[in-house]
Order: structure tokens, then sequence, then C-alpha cells
């Protein structure tokens, strides 16, 4: 049975608002998506009256909840506080089942505190490093992916959160579709595949859904998907982060305690411009960059195995040298990794004696020997 934006709005129509009028006419609604039983909207009010708003971001939720044929519901409350306003008072964290929770929902900075004063460890997870890129396109879900397979074939327990909320494709890369069961304690239970512990928003929400997400709204459900997760005992959580360095992810890097940052640049000079904002802005939030990766690093013939530099190979090399951070290794543009990538096949998983493999298990060998100690300690 599908779900109309207008019976959402029915329902939400019954719920009072703190400003004395219906929740549907206090103008603080985003649009709403009904598809297939899974609905998401979030309200948007002042940070100053967010505590007050965090009791009717849950009675929207149970009441969209209700409506026959509804599958999901996901209320995020996001609260934008005005330039020089005040931080706003912690909300009362919800409880239930999966839904965004307010954006301050976990560990709210206080005045004068450090936005890293967000952060808490994820319980049984021993490293979070996140894997970024400064544009879209350059490949960096399919390398968190091999990157995430490289560290298991080292022997670690890893687990990869898909947090590309603007498009995910974790279910493209791994053929998971399934939306996660939650356990007694209604926490999410992640998939499993290729011995990995695998989270995607993509496995909550249509990826067309995810694209009209809100800033405010991604760091959210990101959070959620970090701490509402029953991850259970893990050397390293792989995160692949949204592409940019946009409030957003600089947000999400204050919020998650993140071990270390991989950045993935093509050779083109313009990606590597923006890698370097990506660098620059885990330096801000005081996370250590683990290194560089250069994908489609040269053209790898599939016939003869010739090498051509037609991108102008070496480029991200010469700038993790120059901007003094370890360069963890190239990756060729070669048909078998993007035919198994998009065939939910990763070419470490499928060709584990293969030269590609080896490559990605290189690097995952230098991350890993830069998270020893935090995996030594835990
Ligand atoms: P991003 O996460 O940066 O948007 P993806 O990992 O989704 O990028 O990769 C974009 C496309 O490029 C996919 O079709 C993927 O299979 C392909 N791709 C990624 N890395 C390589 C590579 N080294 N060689 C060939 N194709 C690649």
């Amino acid at each position: 049975m599908s779900v109309t934006q207008q019976q959402v709005l029915d329902s939400l129509s019954r719920i009072k608002s703190p400003r004395g009028v219906a929740l549907t006419n206090a103008n603080v609604l985003s649009t709403i998506s009904a598809s297939d039983g899974k609905v998401f909207f979030s309200i948007n009010v002042d940070a100053a009256e967010a505590r007050a708003w965090e009791s009717v971001r849950a009675e929207a939720e149970a009441a969209v909840r209700a409506i026959p044929g509804v599958t999901t519901a996901m209320v995020a409350l996001t609260a934008e506080r005005k330039p020089g306003a005040a931080p706003p008072p912690p909300p009362t964290p919800s409880r239930g089942t999966p839904g965004v929770q307010p954006v301050h929902a976990h560990k709210p900075p206080q005045g004068g505190a450090s936005p890293m004063a967000r952060q808490s460890e994820i319980p049984g997870v021993a490293a979070v490093i996140a894997v970024a890129s400064g544009k879209g396109g350059v490949g960096k879900s399919t390398t968190a992916l091999n990157l995430a397979l490289g560290l298991r074939d080292l022997g670690l327990r890893v687990g990869l959160l898909d947090a590309d909320i603007y498009g995910p494709s974790v279910p493209r890369l791994t053929g998971l579709r399934e939306k996660p069961a939650l356990n007694d304690a209604r926490k999410m239970i992640p998939l499993r595949r290729y011995g990995l512990a695998i989270m995607s928003i993509g496995f909550l929400v249509e990826e067309e859904t995810a694209m009209i997400w809100r800033g405010p709204m991604v760091m959210s459900a990101v959070t959620q998907m970090l701490r509402d997760v029953e991850w259970g005992e893990l050397d390293v959580l792989v995160v692949d982060m949204p592409p940019g360095t946009g409030d957003a992810q600089l947000t999400l890097a204050q919020n998650v305690p993140l071990k270390g940052a991989v950045i993935i640049s093509t050779p083109q000079d313009l990606s590597l411009i923006d890698a370097r904002r990506g660098l620059a802005m885990f330096r801000k939030v005081n996370v250590p960059v683990l290194g560089i990766v250069e994908n489609m690093s040269y053209f790898q013939c599939p016939h003869c195995g010739t090498k051509s530099d037609i991108f102008g190979h070496g480029g991200a090399r010469h700038e993790a040298e120059k901007l003094g951070v370890p360069f963890l290794g190239e990756i060729p543009l070669h048909m078998a990794i993007r035919a198994s990538s998009d065939a939910g096949n990763p070419v470490v998983d499928s060709e584990p004696g293969g030269p590609h493999a080896a490559i990605y298990r290189a690097i995952a060998g230098q991350v890993r020997d830069q998270l020893k100690g935090v995996i030594a300690a835990a």
C-alpha cells in the first residue's frame, strides 16, 4: 500500500506545535518525501527553540509511523543557529525506533567549548577512519570498499559505513539492498557481506530521496547511523564520506571521533585542488591525514597490460610530498576495477590473487600501520 504526502500532511495537521498552531501551519516542515512506505522529512526551527520542539518531532514520527502502509518514518529536527545567537540548550534525546534524531542530540557543545567536545567513541569500535574526496566521481566509494577488504585481508575486523548521503553507492557496490533488522535494544543490525559489517543510508532510503536531504538532516542521519547501529567489536570502521568540504562534511568530522582520514584524488589538477581543501578541513578539526591515494592514476590496457599516463600521473604523489602527508599508493584506471565494482564483486574479494587486490592491500597495510597504536590499545 503506498502512502501519499497528503496522508502524511493530514496526520501532521492534528499535531499542535509550540507556536500554538497546527504543525502543518507552523511553517517549519521541509518537503515530505513519501515513497514505497518510507516517509522522510525535517522540522526546521531556530536553535533557541529546539528543546520545545523535540517532543513534537517524536509525536510527528509516531503519528506518521501509525499511518497504515508506513514501514519507515524518519523525522529530523534541524536546529539552525542564527549568527551571534547563544548555543541552544541540549534537547532531551528521544528513544524508540530508528528515526533521525536532532542534530544536537549527541553531546552538544557548551558555550565556548571546542567543537570536538561533541565527539564520543562508538562502543566496541577501535578506530573510525574517513575516506574522503574533494569532489564526486573520483572513485572514493570504490576505494573505500576495497580498502575495507584489504584491511580484512590483514586479519582485522572491519565495518563499512556509507555516509555518502547525497549518493549512497554501497548498495550498488555490494549488491546489498535489504533493510537492516533491529535488535532487542532497537539498534539496527548492519548487513554482512565479504566478512564486513556494512551499513548505508541507501538501505533505508531510495537513492533519489537521499539526494534531496539538507545539510543538518544529513548530519543527524549520519550520527545516528554511527550510534544507533549494533556495530559489534570492530578494529576499524571505514566511513565513506560525502564528497566535498562544505559545512556538512566539517560538522560530520567534528561529530565523529575519526582516528584518521584517507583522501582520494585523481591526478588532474582540479581534483588535487579539491583534495587540498579536504586536507585543510581535516587538519582544522585535528583529524590526522593518513595519506593521499591517487586513483585512476594511469591507464592500464586490459589486453596487453601497457601503462599510459594519460592523466599526467604522479600529481598526487608530488602533492602529498609538498603537503607533508604520506602518499599511500596509485590505483590504475582499469576495466576490471570498474566492472567488478559495478557488479557488486569488489576486486579485492573477486580477484584476491590479482595485481589490483595487491595494490589495495598495500594501501591497507600502510593504513593499518598508522592505526596500530589505536587498534592495539583496544
Ligand atoms: P565516488 O564515490 O568518488 O563518486 P565511485 O567509487 O562511485 O566514485 O566511482 C565512480 C565510477 O568510477 C564507478 O563506475 C567506478 O566503478 C569507477 N572507478 C572507480 N575507481 C576506478 C578505477 N581505479 N578504475 C576504473 N574504474 C574505476
